[in-house]
């Protein structure tokens, strides 16, 4: 088989505790042989054949990894965008926007990472104004909940003039329009194969891209300019479900003919807000903001509408809902409507909503590296909740299916740090935050990886090479030492990473 390829000496991580196919040979040198996309066989010492050769040379090998929730338009774009983060009020802003006024050439200057709901000044458009004139200014919060734009951007997106930034209900429409402003098409090229590039190099296979726009009409026009080598799943949202519709796209169908990478989503609808802007929607007051509860931007009657509508027309639902009424409404729409799918982000949730996600059989779509970076807010706005934050421990027991992603830009485009942050609660010296909670470094790669279990005959060829065990020496316990754990995941280098069969990234 001339097309056939070789790998040899590589050893199978055991994902699975009990894996059938893989017997006592887990830690063995295998040889995988690929074929159409597929591990046909994997046995040691399998025969040439007239193979292509690829020596692993005993590096161990996991399946591809996969990111849940990207946003893959901002996250390319931020390679290119300024950054704001760690910034502390809006002077400091202001300071940067100047000095990256002076050097930069871009239609629009645009900027990501700025957390506002931490200033104790809330930015105005005018100071933004006095440092860029007529240049537009389209700077992104952190956590994507809120913009902030001068005069001209304002202007040229037609947003009747104003003095504050905009957040939620303001900024989403704002948001999805931002692909109008003039934009260097050369850069946005060089950034989207930079961001697979990276992808690549950490180990991703495939992501559910999450960005607002026609992603079911870009990605084919992407691939098409060479952009290629990561699977995707192109989400829509309520805007463009007609047109999807209408094109008869279910998800899990193709994009194009003759691209197996390039598939349909789900349907992506924003129920509440964020935790950062005190807008997830709760079930009980917000601590620190007595008389807020958040909202709901979806009224329940529209989001049971939205997701039988989905439904009826094959598409799965991806509903975002942050604080725990916002996911008690998410449920009862799943139940009302037999969808299937995701709730993004589950950051809150009830306890009996645990179970009843297990009964429905509801994906917990989850970020984990959020609870490194909310772990302090969390302790200010629901200090009498926080034990039903991120309860991905309570989610495996109670049956759910956890798939785990960054939410890039939000989080780093980095399924080893997501996986590390499941394991060990804790991004510092401090002790893990409610441990109880965490999961082992076996369950989080796992949920990284689409349910492909341990690689072995009959996998699909979405492999990668990996310089360690990563799930030594703690694979199935948890908690124990959880911090050496996830330090082991942190610093676990990707070596090879095939997607369909081929070759990828090669940084051996
Ligand atoms: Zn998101």
């Amino acid at each position: 088989m001339a097309h056939d390829l070789l790998i040899r000496n590589a050893r199978p991580v055991r994902i699975d505790r009990a894996d059938p196919m893989l017997g006592d040979a887990a830690g063995e040198p295998m040889d995988l042989r690929i074929r159409d996309g597929l591990v046909v066989e994997m046995a040691p010492g399998l025969p040439e054949d007239g193979a292509r050769i690829l020596d692993a040379d005993g590096r161990w090998v996991v399946p591809g990894l996969w990111d849940h929730h990207v946003h893959m338009v901002q996250w390319a774009r931020t390679l290119t965008w300024l950054d704001l983060a760690g910034t502390r009020g809006p002077g400091e802003v202001v300071a940067r926007v100047k000095s990256a006024l002076t050097d930069s050439t871009a239609p629009v200057l645009t900027g990501f990472g700025f957390r506002s709901a931490a200033w104790s000044v809330q930015p105005t458009v005018a100071e933004l104004d006095a440092v860029s004139g007529s240049r537009p200014v389209v700077l992104i919060s952190g956590d994507g909940h809120n913009g902030w734009l001068n005069s001209a951007a304002l202007a040229m997106l037609g947003v009747p003039p104003r003095d504050t930034a905009l957040d939620e209900f303001d900024w989403f429409p704002v948001f999805a329009r931002l692909e109008e402003l003039p934009r260097d098409a050369e850069a946005d090229d060089a950034a989207y194969r930079e961001a697979v590039r990276r992808a690549s190099a950490k180990g991703i296979v495939g992501i559910t891209d999450m960005e607002f726009g026609r992603g079911f009409a870009d990605w084919p026009e992407r691939a098409a300019t060479g952009i290629t080598g990561l699977r995707v799943r192109a989400a829509t949202y309520p805007a463009t479900l007609d047109e999807v519709i209408e094109r008869g796209l279910r998800t899990g169908d193709p994009l194009s003919d003759g691209d197996p990478l390039l598939t349909m989503g789900p349907l992506k609808i924003i129920s509440d807000g964020s935790l950062n802007t005190r807008t997830a929607y709760c079930c009980e007051p917000y601590v620190d903001e007595p008389t807020s509860r958040g909202k709901l931007n979806v009224p329940p009657a529209e989001l049971t509408d939205l997701l039988a509508r989905a439904t009826a027309h094959g598409l799965a639902v991806a509903v975002h809902a942050i604080g725990d009424a916002a996911v008690s409404a998410a449920l009862d729409a799943f139940a009302a409507t037999g969808a299937r799918g995701s709730i993004e982000h589950a950051q809150l949730m009830a306890r009996p909503d645990i179970a009843r996600m297990g009964a429905l059989g509801v994906t917990a779509s989850v970020q984990p590296a959020h609870l490194l970076d909310d772990r302090d807010v969390t302790e200010r706005c629901w200090p009498d909740r926080a034990d039903r934050c991120f309860p991905l421990r309570s989610l495996l027991a109670a049956g759910v299916t956890l798939a785990m992603g960054s939410d890039a830009p939000v989080a780093p485009l980095d399924p080893w740090l997501a996986m590390a942050a499941a394991v060990h609660r804790s991004a510092d010296e401090r002790p893990a935050w409610h441990p109880q909670e965490a999961v082992t470094p076996a369950e989080a790669l796992a949920a990284s990886t689409f349910g492909a279990g341990t690689v072995g005959a009959g996998s699909r060829a979405d492999l990668v090479l990996v310089d360690q065990d990563p799930l030594a020496p703690a694979g199935d316990r948890v908690g124990g030492d959880s911090a050496a754990a996830a330090a082991r995941l942190r610093h676990t280098r990707v070596s090879v990473t095939l997607v369909d069969g081929e070759v990828i990234y090669d940084g051996r």
